[in-house]
């Protein structure tokens, strides 16, 4: 582990391993880890934050690539966006390698890592609705050599917080050998943040399909009955396409889920209100995109 004093922090030191990492958290409580520095130098330069102390996360090699576990991928967080990016990557997890090469200009995307995407909990962040459609779960590690499992979800919703201390070591995200989507659409041509994005996955072992939309809300949403109305109409053993119009239904429904209309007034009322025209360009923005990710998924 070596340390080195900086002018934007007292110090950053840089562990070797996940344990060290976290020993090393411990041992300054007030400091703050980082990863590729995209977000939390952004927030340091907006003078939103002044970490006493960092602890780099970047030379932890056992966090840099994935292993094989149970029908499982464990993907380190230090995964870089331009690592899950590649080929390789790409052959095991398509829809996460299609979110990774959507994140941002080729500068962010080689420093920016999953880990990072993942605590910033950003709406627009474009691992997070695939995350969510696989159902990942973090592994993060704890004082004393400790590791414990909680469900991607959990985390974005606030239900289940990173401790002081702890770090996300791996996330375990599902291999099905079967096809899956993404598609964002961005209020921009090039890179952008996502003003909606979907994560489709298919899982015919399990005859079900899976989807999230990512950018409208705060944290992913699935339309649960979107996904079993659609799974329903798959002849799971045969060719499994649908028709045009099936698909397009299926946009619809993830649409109207995510971006319902407003509540009817109560009886005798004045009328329920209309939605307003940004939601209503969004809401056509998702049924879009579902639509195209289904069928892609499906083709
Ligand atoms: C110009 C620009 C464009 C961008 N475009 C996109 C985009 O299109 N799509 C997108 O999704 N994102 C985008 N981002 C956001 C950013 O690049 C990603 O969220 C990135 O994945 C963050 O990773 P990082 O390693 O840089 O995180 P860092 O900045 O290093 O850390 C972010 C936060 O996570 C914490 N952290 C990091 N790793 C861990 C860990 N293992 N355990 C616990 N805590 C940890 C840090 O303490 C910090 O609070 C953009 C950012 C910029 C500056």
């Amino acid at each position: 582990m070596t340390t080195h004093a900086t002018h934007a922090a007292q110090s950053v030191t840089l562990p070797a391993s996940l344990d060290e990492a976290v020993a090393a958290l411990a041992a300054m409580p007030a400091a703050v880890p980082v990863a590729g520095g995209t977000d939390l130098m952004a927030a340091v330069n907006d003078g939103l934050l002044r970490p006493a102390a960092l602890v780099g996360l970047g030379r932890i090699s056992e966090i840099r690539g994935w292993q094989y576990q149970d029908g499982h991928a464990l993907l380190g967080a230090g995964l870089t966006h331009a690592r899950m990016g590649r080929p390789d990557f790409a052959a095991l997890i398509p829809a996460l390698a299609a979110a990774a090469r959507a994140a941002g200009p080729p500068q962010i995307r080689n420093a920016g890592t999953l880990g990072g995407n993942i605590v910033t909990a950003a709406a627009t962040g474009d691992a997070l609705p695939v995350l969510a459609a696989l159902e990942a779960t973090l592994i993060i590690a704890g004082p004393h050599g400790t590791r414990r499992e909680t469900p991607v979800g959990h985390l974005l919703a606030g239900v289940d917080m990173l401790r002081p201390g702890e770090l996300i070591g791996f996330v375990r995200v599902p291999l099905l050998h079967a096809p899956q989507t993404f598609l964002k659409a961005t209020g921009r041509t090039g890179p952008g943040r996502a003003t909606a994005s979907v994560a489709v996955v298919m899982e015919p072992a399990r005859r079900t399909v899976r989807c999230a939309v990512g950018a409208v809300a705060p944290m992913p949403l699935r339309p649960l009955e979107a996904e079993r109305w659609v799974a329903g109409l798959i002849d799971w053993d045969g060719d499994r396409s649908l028709a045009p119009e099936a698909c397009a239904a299926f946009g619809e429904y993830v649409a109207a889920a995510c971006i319902p209309d407003p509540e009817p007034a109560p009886e005798g009322g004045a009328p329920a209100p209309a939605l307003p025209p940004a939601a209503l360009h969004l809401r056509r923005t998702v049924a879009v995109l579902a639509r195209r990710a289904l069928g892609r998924a499906l083709s």
